[in-house]
């Protein structure tokens, strides 16, 4: 039986690939700000409908830098549920991780918890748009002017959301992107950062090329963190694909709602009025005693179906060995987040899923 991966990369067409190759061979600029990495900023910036906005050669740099860029120090407020690169990033600036515990219903960062994790370390605020839900911005915002604080939105997961036709990438002070090939949108590997006027974009575009300011000076310990060519270009021509496949997701998950509805001990998120979502993900929650079966369970039963789902987040950052031993990665501190990281499936979603897919995926949960 054909196995249905949890997700496929969205791929250009090669032989509209190799045009491109092939002019980068001709002119011989591979990397360094050419012109498919300018011409990719540009119409990422008109896509996502942001002003500044610059490339990265992956996700986790945008939030390093962004931390740098806004000299972060001390504590930052940020989530368990949540990829690990979104607290390596503070770590990796000698930062100390604040967990917080997440919302029931977005499971995103829970506003109403931020203020009481304040401490006169905190400097900033690092909250995940999980799933592309956006998180409660204004909640967030308000806290983070009360007490001074930045807000960089770890936006990974939400390529091309908007809220009331606004990005969310718009809000907060960075919002970082990544472009890996799991994601909605890919360029293999990849990622961004954008921020809201030019001299952050500048200081922002020294950072990522080892702090050059000019071909004889160097303004700040930078980093690399420049993309090359070659992925811009992939880049340029999958921003053509992706609304299709954004299109054929949002499909895949209007049945999966539609044939999960009745199973009882399951349940899924639903779409959020006034957003414009990518369906980057389709997480589903398994409570054991209406449902029967453990998460664990249901995860290697569709896995001996050859359905490949992912228990994501699972564990939390916080339960990593690594991270465990800071005061607020306690299990009692974050009651919300590990009950939904031990109920927790992604199935399967991406742009190749047919419905016949589905329907085996859906006959394990029947049977
Ligand atoms: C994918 C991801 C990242 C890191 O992106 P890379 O491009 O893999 O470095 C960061 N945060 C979250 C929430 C992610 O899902």
């Amino acid at each position: 039986m054909k196995t249905i991966t949890v997700t496929s990369p969205l791929l250009p067409p090669l032989a509209e690939f190799n045009e491109y190759l092939q002019k980068i061979w001709d002119n011989k600029w591979i990397t360094n700000n050419g012109l498919f990495h300018q011409e990719l900023e540009r119409k990422l910036c008109e896509y996502l409908g942001v002003k500044y906005l610059s490339l990265f050669t992956n996700g986790t740099l945008p939030l390093i830098t962004a931390l740098q860029a806004l000299r972060i120090r001390g504590e930052v407020i940020t989530t368990p549920y949540s990829f690990v690169a979104t607290t390596h990033s503070l770590w990796w600036n000698g930062i100390q991780p604040v967990f917080v515990d997440i919302d029931p219903t977005t499971l995103n960062i829970d506003a109403n918890k931020i203020e009481r994790a304040i401490t006169p370390q905190t400097t900033a605020i690092m909250p995940v748009h999980v799933y592309g839900n956006p998180c409660d911005m204004e909640a967030i915002q308000a806290i983070a002017d009360k007490y001074g604080l930045k807000v960089i939105y770890d936006a990974a997961h939400a390529f091309g959301v908007k809220t009331g036709g606004e990005s969310v990438l718009n809000f907060g002070d960075i919002s970082t992107l990544s472009f890996h090939a799991t994601k909605t949108y890919n360029t293999i590997e990849g990622g961004a950062l954008i921020c809201h006027d030019e001299g952050t974009k500048q200081r922002i575009d020294y950072l990522k090329n080892f702090g050059f300011a000019g071909e004889v000076d160097v303004v700040a310990p930078g980093i690399n963190g420049k993309m090359d060519e070659m992925r811009a270009a992939y880049g340029i021509l999958n921003l053509k694909y992706v609304d299709d496949a954004i299109a054929k997701r949002q499909k895949i998950a209007a049945i999966y709602r539609q044939r999960l509805k009745g199973v009882e001990g399951i349940s899924f998120m639903e779409d959020i009025e006034q957003v414009r979502h990518n369906y980057s993900y389709f997480p589903i929650f398994v409570d054991q005693c209406k449902y029967g079966m453990s998460r664990d369970e249901l995860y290697f039963k569709m896995k001996d179906n050859d359905i490949l789902s992912r228990r994501y987040f699972y564990p939390l950052i916080s339960s990593f060995s690594t991270y465990r031993a800071l005061d607020s990665a306690a299990t009692s501190n974050l009651p919300v987040a590990t009950k939904v990281a031990n109920s927790v499936i992604c199935l399967p979603m991406h742009h190749e899923i047919e419905q016949d897919d589905v329907e085996r995926v859906i006959s394990v949960f029947n049977r």
